[in-house]
């Protein structure tokens, strides 16, 4: 089940875990296994969408042209581009028509650990980079509704009075 925003759980900043604990590897499970589930497919999934707030997301491996994805755990960014882009971005906790342009950092470093409990650091950019991105602020307590425009808020607020 994915948390809908305004869920409390989504507004919160998540603890970090123990990598090896067995309630990392669960949570990891049903990430990976939610993330392609949904009624809408999704890029990442972070822990506090299904209901736990936990530093964990994954993300779908399409970034690097293989199947299946990869799990960062208490996973931060450590550098980011000067250069920015500005690109629409959707989320599972949200209704499909609430996208929201928002500008990030084109290119990142972030580091985290695997689900062995290793640390690595990856360098990523594009979609990837701006995906990683989306899910961190997942865990920081921050969604798209910070980023939308007052216009795009009074339109969600009139999405939601059509659907009850
Ligand atoms: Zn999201």
């Amino acid at each position: 089940m994915i948390v809908d925003y305004p869920d409390p759980i989504l507004l919160r900043e998540c603890e970090e875990i123990d990598p090896l604990s067995k309630i990392c590897r669960k949570i990891v499970e049903s990430l990976r296994v939610d993330m392609h589930a949904y009624r809408r497919k999704g890029i990442g999934l972070s822990a506090p969408q299904i209901g736990l707030s936990f530093r964990i997301f994954v993300m779908d491996n399409k970034f690097l042209g293989v199947k299946g994805s990869s799990a960062f755990i208490n996973p931060k960014i450590t550098w980011v581009s000067q250069e920015t882009e500005w690109e629409d971005e959707g989320c599972l906790s949200f209704p499909a028509a609430f996208i929201v342009s928002v500008a990030r950092p084109v290119s990142i470093e972030i580091s985290a650990f695997d689900t062995r409990g290793r640390r690595f650091e990856e360098k990523m950019s594009g979609l990837a980079a701006r995906c990683f991105q989306h899910e961190q602020d997942h865990l920081n307590g921050i969604n798209l509704w910070n980023y939308a425009s007052d216009k795009r808020k009074a339109l969600f607020a009139k999405d939601l009075e059509k659907t009850v």
